[in-house]
């Protein structure tokens, strides 16, 4: 489904991505973990293309990875993204920041692209918030909602950068819970976290990075349990 191959990424002298040679399976959870400034958010956004790469190829589903135009709006669609900020339209209702992209990109009739939505709201446990705006919700719903607006593009894969990270500790369960929901429905996803729990539960695969590469890979229980490399072990040390 995603196929990263022999990737590079430069900001200036920075060497922030190294040969990166990583495939997702369609239905396939994988949770990437790993020290600050090792790469992970950036390798997220080369997924979807908010970054671009210096050498390397991408594909999503077959094909590879856009370079502009119309193609670039699909594959955005394509590959949904949750971020640690939430990143809803803060003028915009609930139910509209969900609609939005199904009628301007997917163009689907505005009574369909209700229907899905308030499907979807409901789906993630915030039915009862669609005529509201983003500010007077809570950052677990607020997050959760931003889970349906990636949602309603009808994805290919989903990618989440620290989705829990800015929420209060309270909060952190119920999105976890909607993401592991999707996960069990089987949504191919990349999922950013520092919640080992998740991992344990929901990843079919954890890859660990440091410093741009991939340093080690591993369904979760192994990876856990026994970790390979010295900075694996090490960073493990310190989190858990
Ligand atoms: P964290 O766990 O703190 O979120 P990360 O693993 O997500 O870290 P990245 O955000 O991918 O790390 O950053 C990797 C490296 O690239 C870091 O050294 C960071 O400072 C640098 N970097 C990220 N974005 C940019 C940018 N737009 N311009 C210059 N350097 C950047
Ligand atoms: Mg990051």
């Amino acid at each position: 489904m995603v196929v990263l191959d022999g990737v590079n990424k430069h900001f200036g002298a920075l060497h922030v991505l190294r040969d990166i040679d990583l495939t997702v399976a369609r239905g396939e959870v994988v949770v990437v973990i790993g020290p600050s400034g090792s790469g992970k958010s950036t390798l997220c956004r080369t997924i979807n293309r908010l970054e671009t790469i210096d050498s390397g190829a991408i594909s999503i589903d077959g094909r590879p990875l856009p370079q502009e135009g119309r193609e670039l709006a699909r594959l955005r669609a394509d590959v949904g993204m949750v971020f640690q900020s939430f990143n809803l339209f803060a003028h915009k209702t609930v139910l509209e920041n969900v609609t939005l992209g199904q009628i301007k990109v997917r163009k689907s009739p505005r009574e369909t692209a209700e229907r899905t939505a308030r499907s979807l709201l409901d789906r993630v446990g915030v039915s009862g918030q669609a005529d509201k705006y983003p500010a007077q919700l809570s950052g677990g719903q607020q997050q959760r909602v931003a889970i349906a607006r990636a949602l309603a593009m009808a994805p290919k894969v989903m990618l989440f950068d620290e989705p829990t990270s800015a929420l209060d500790p309270e909060m952190i369960n119920e999105v976890l819970e909607v993401m592991r929901q999707l996960a069990r429905d089987g949504m191919t996803m990349v999922v950013v976290t520092h919640e080992m729990g998740f991992a344990r539960s929901a990843a079919h695969r954890v890859v660990f990075m440091a410093d741009g590469r991939i340093v080690e890979q591993a369904p979760p229980d192994r990876f856990f349990s026994s970790p390979r490399s010295e900075r694996a072990k090490d960073f493990l040390s310190k989190i858990l």
